[in-house]
């Protein structure tokens, strides 16, 4: 097959004091090159560690519990953490919301990214610098040949988050994952970034992995989109049919909650009621009951499986809501025979 990245069942669990929490579960996905899934939900609901998973760095109260992450089909849940390095360096690249913290303040732009370079690359110094130079001037960095003698907090957050990417994509990754990348960004520097990651994707067919919880940034960048509430996938379609028939109320919600430019100035239209369940405290039923205007009884104590509505096209939602009107759809098509 011509998958980078496949995703199955896959379930990360913390040790925590009281015992086993559940942070991410029964997350399936995968990715072709140059393909870009999103995945969307408010903070908390398991995107992050969803990506973390991957990436295998959880931390050491972290860990898979079920299911299998596959790169090219090889399960990367079977490498020593040696192999997993090399895995991080040369396949898998991440860019985060605030690339301040993944920068080492005591070295240039130009050194951090030589290192890496060097590394990954086997590259001598001189071919390191000049290979180095060459991303800054990709990703559209101006004087470049001064950015590599600047430290990072010399840097604008644009600039610091072009230098992430550059150095993000120096390894040529078969996945980037960005998680919130231009979350801390302004309008205008949001777009640029967006645009060249774009560019970059489609210069090297870079599998793209889109973690925000912003479904302006979604509906520009992403192919396909995973939405995510407490730990599990709501919704999954792709981008043109989540915008325009969307059928979880969670995501009907977080699409009403977009803000409309011409509506700035009174913020948020609309925004949904109480707030995502901690783990300690996960609803029994569906998830979303607390805050779902259409919960019935059903919906207390039943979990709703994620179920595909659409044999066409990749549709799925986790809804009892949805199941019966399925249902109803399908009976009176066949009474209408
Ligand atoms: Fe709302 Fe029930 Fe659907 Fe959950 S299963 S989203 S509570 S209608
Ligand atoms: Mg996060």
């Amino acid at each position: 097959s011509n998958k980078i990245i496949e995703v199955e069942n896959l379930q990360t669990a913390f040790m925590a004091e009281k015992g086993e929490l559940i942070s991410v579960d029964e997350v399936t996905f995968h990715l072709e090159p140059g393909e870009t899934i999103g995945i969307v939900g408010e903070s908390g609901c398991g995107k992050s560690v969803t990506s973390l998973s991957i990436m295998r760095l959880l931390g050491k109260n972290g860990y898979i519990k079920n299911g299998s992450v596959k790169m090219n089909g090889k399960e990367l849940n079977k490498l020593t953490e040696a192999e997993m390095r090399q895995v991080r360096g040369n396949q898998i690249s991440m860019i985060f919301q605030e690339p301040m913290t993944s920068l080492n303040p005591v070295y240039t732009i130009g050194n951090q990214m030589m290192e890496g370079i060097k590394l990954h690359l086997k590259m001598s110094t001189k071919d390191a610098s000049a290979y180095a130079f060459d991303m800054l001037k990709q990703v559209k960095i101006p004087r470049p040949e001064e950015v590599m003698n600047e430290y990072p907090h010399a840097l604008s957050g644009g600039m610091r988050q072009r230098v992430m990417i550059a150095m993000a994509l120096s390894c040529k990754p078969k996945l980037l994952i960005a998680d919130e990348p231009t979350t801390a960004l302004d309008v205008t520097i949001q777009a640029q970034i967006l645009e060249l990651m774009k560019e970059l994707r489609e210069e090297s067919d870079t599998a793209i992995m889109l973690i925000t919880h912003d479904l302006g940034v979604i509906a520009e960048m992403a192919d396909k989109v995973l939405v995510m509430y407490a730990g599990q996938v709501v919704e999954e379609a792709d981008v043109f049919t989540l915008f325009d028939e969307p059928r979880h109320p969670y995501t009907k919600g977080l699409i009403e909650s977009i803000p409309h430019l011409e509506y700035e100035e009174h913020k948020r239209l609309y925004s949904i009621p109480g707030m995502v369940p901690t783990l300690q405290q996960m609803p029994k039923g569906c998830r979303f009951h607390t805050r779902c205007p259409y919960a019935t009884e059903k919906c207390l104590h039943e979990k709703p499986p994620l179920s595909s509505i659409n044999k066409g096209k990749i549709h799925k939602v986790r809804c009892w809501l949805v199941e019966e009107e399925e249902h109803l759809t399908k009976t009176k098509s066949i009474e209408e025979v």
